[in-house]
């Protein structure tokens, strides 16, 4: 962590400076303003500490709950979520608090006497190989809590409105009266609590994002179809403390019996779990009557499908009723494809436009996701950085992404709701639940070409970082001071772009191609950080250039290092020690970040997005092309 730059710090250094909106942010929702943001589930908080690092945008989020969350639904959290959450900076904590899933076992009928379950299989999940994030079981209402500090303590100060709730929208077209104002989405909104509860008043925006849940209203005003429907088959879910013989109750279950099914996750704070419980097949004509379903009608059943063991329930948190749904929205914002030249208002998030079953543990995992890709978006296009037609990728990028969930999750509900007599190898839930680890840790998701994705033609210089796919960390030591540190841990969420230049190696008294290239990003006009950073802005207020020699760092000297990689920046002019890097192996760094991610070494350039998504690979003599990528798709500087 970097601070005491600006000067001496006293305080906690996470709280960082207030700016821009951010000093003396008005307690009472305005008149209008750039973004709003309607919920505040994991999508609108993401949304909302994304934002608060763009202080030049005026964004409010509006929730129509009266307070924070108590109890939340979600609690899986999948490696992908966790190490966004170290993006924000809060990684550590929540691990703290959280339940590790380690193992996951699978019972099923016992051979013998078929009316029994006994123990069919032990794996290791799929966490500890697939990431140095773990997977986690957290509550959802500390996770808001998280993302809620991460917004208070950004510079833009973002804390929610609550107790507003969204009535519905207009949307004035360019050109037509209501679009003058520069604020074209009219806004009505209903306060629900205070003194001023039941008062409606209309608002406007430059944009609105709804984050609003499963029943969105967002969704409804912009015409959107929720496409899909429910299976007829029903589960129960609680959240209880119990006594029991059951000798995984601390390991993640799943267990398939002749009485039904159950999916069984250890929770937080060591007695607390979570069960999902099969209710089976449901009428044609039940009407959703199985959701009434009693607490003593689901614990019996529960009790049935462990049989020989037992669950004396202590206390009961939380339980609910569901049917299996499996539904995405036609399109994530409120433009059709015919209107290509015309820029989206209006976004949806999350459950907004992606539901499905609970037990994959996606749905938050995905919606927070969703919040990533929109607000570094919405962040540059209204601070000027990016033309509006960044806003359409949203929609391009986060719909497939949801289509691919739904398949997944309906895959994996039905296989989760078998029978025994269905099942011919018991080990198959187990390698379906392994195999598949890549999708449900959330490290799938490939972007496509755009204007922000660049074509594979030079991936073969760094064929470990797959151009779409999320930046993978690999550990490299600080030259500054032989510390060993993640690379991709010092990639906060702070909506900027990280260049890492991955030097050459060349032979005594030959010319670098890294030294060449640093004179060219730091000296040509073309370069990216001449044309895009704002003028009188730190030199690295966009763009966060790295770089990392094949070195260890104890034959280096980083003052000879290109000035790029040693920016003189905030108020004191102070030289940046930590964008210069040492691959391993050391004695304490294991690996060598040019063998495990597959990195030429003749160098290569890694372009990363501020969400995380690799976007280029280059070549170090190729800074045309460098060039050529960042002006489709940014607004030279002001
Ligand atoms: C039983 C159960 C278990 C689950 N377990 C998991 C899990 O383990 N892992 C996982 O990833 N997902 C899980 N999910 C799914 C997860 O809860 C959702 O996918 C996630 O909460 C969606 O986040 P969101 O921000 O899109 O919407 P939500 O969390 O639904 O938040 C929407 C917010 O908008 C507010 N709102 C709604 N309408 C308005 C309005 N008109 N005006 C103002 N505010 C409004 C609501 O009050 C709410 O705060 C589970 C779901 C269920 C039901």
């Amino acid at each position: 962590m970097q601070f005491h730059h600006h000067g001496y710090v006293s305080g906690d250094p996470r709280v960082q400076p207030a700016a821009g909106v951010g000093v003396d942010r008005p307690a009472e929702l305005p008149d209008e303003m750039d973004v709003l943001i309607v919920g505040s589930g994991p999508a609108g908080m993401l949304l909302a500490a994304q934002l608060s690092q763009y202080p030049d945008v005026v964004t409010r989020i509006i929730e129509r709950r009266d307070g924070r969350l108590v109890l939340g639904q979600a609690d899986g959290i999948q490696p992908r979520s966790v190490e966004t959450f170290q993006a924000f900076g809060f990684a550590e904590r929540i691990i703290a608090e959280a339940y590790n899933i380690g193992y996951m076992n699978f019972w099923g009928p016992d051979p013998a006497d078929r009316s029994r379950i006994v123990r069919t299989s032990r794996t290791e999940d799929y966490g500890y190989k697939i990431s140095e994030f773990p997977h986690l079981i957290v509550n959802q209402a500390r996770v808001l809590d998280y993302f809620a500090e991460a917004a208070a303590h950004g510079p833009g100060r973002i804390a929610p409105d609550y107790g507003i709730e969204f009535v519905g929208l207009t949307v004035h077209e360019a050109g037509s009266e209501g679009a003058t104002s520069g604020y074209p989405v009219e806004v009505r909104v209903r306060y629900t609590a205070g003194e001023r509860a039941g008062e409606e008043r209309t608002v406007r925006a430059k944009y609105v994002a709804g984050c609003d849940g499963a029943r969105s209203g967002v969704r409804d005003a912009i015409g959107r179809k929720h496409l899909g429907g429910f299976s007829a088959h029903a589960w129960g879910v609680m959240d209880v403390v119990v006594n029991t013989d059951f000798p995984d109750w601390r390991t993640k279950c799943a267990i398939n019996s002749e009485a039904g099914n159950i999916l069984h996750i250890p929770r937080e704070g060591g007695y607390l779990s979570r069960m999902y419980i099969d209710l089976g097949a449901v009428a044609e004509d039940d009407d959703h009557e199985v959701r009434k379903t009693p607490i003593e009608a689901i614990i019996a059943k529960a009790n049935d499908i462990l049989h020989p063991y037992t669950l004396d329930v202590r206390d009961v948190a939380w339980f609910s009723v569901y049917e299996v749904g499996h539904r995405v929205t036609d399109h994530f914002d409120d433009r059709s494809s015919d209107e290509a030249d015309a820029a989206p208002r209006v976004f949806l998030t999350g459950d907004a436009c992606h539901t499905h079953s609970a037990k994959a543990g996606q749905g938050m995992n995905v919606s927070m996701q969703d919040g990533f890709n929109l607000g570094w978006k919405l962040g540059s296009v209204v601070s000027g950085l990016a033309p509006e037609s960044l806003l359409s990728t949203y929609s391009a990028e986060r719909q497939p992404v949801a289509q691919q969930l739904i398949d997944f999750d309906r895959e994996w509900s039905s296989l989760m709701a078998r029978k025994p007599e269905e099942i011919s190898d018991p080990q198959e839930l187990a390698t379906f639940y392994l195999g598949t680890a890549e999708f449900p840790s959330g490290f799938m998701t490939q972007y496509g070409p755009s204007m922000i994705t660049g074509d594979a033609s030079h991936q073969s210089l760094a064929t470990g970082f797959p151009i779409g796919k999320r930046f993978k960390s690999s550990q490299v030591s600080f030259v500054c001071d032989g510390n060993v540190v993640h690379l991709g841990h010092h990639a906060k969420a702070d909506g900027r772009w990280r260049v890492y230049a991955f030097a050459d190696a060349p032979a005594a008294g030959e010319a670098s191609a890294l030294t060449d290239w640093a004179e060219w990003l730091s000296t040509s006009p073309d370069s990216p950080l001449a044309r895009f950073t704002p003028e009188g802005a730190d030199a690295d207020a966009v763009f966060d250039v790295k770089a990392i020699y094949q070195q260890p760092h104890d034959q280096l000297d980083l003052t000879l290092a290109p000035e790029v990689f040693r920016p003189k920046t905030g108020p004191l002019g102070l030289t940046d020690w930590e964008k210069v890097f040492a691959a391993g192996p050391s004695y304490w760094c294991r690996t060598d970040i040019f063998e495990e991610r597959g990195i030429s070494r003749d160098g290569a350039v890694v372009v990363v997005r501020p969400d995380g998504y690799v976007a280029h690979v280059l070549p170090l003599t190729a800074p045309a092309e460098l060039a050529e990528f960042f002006a489709g798709q940014m607004l030279a500087r002001r």
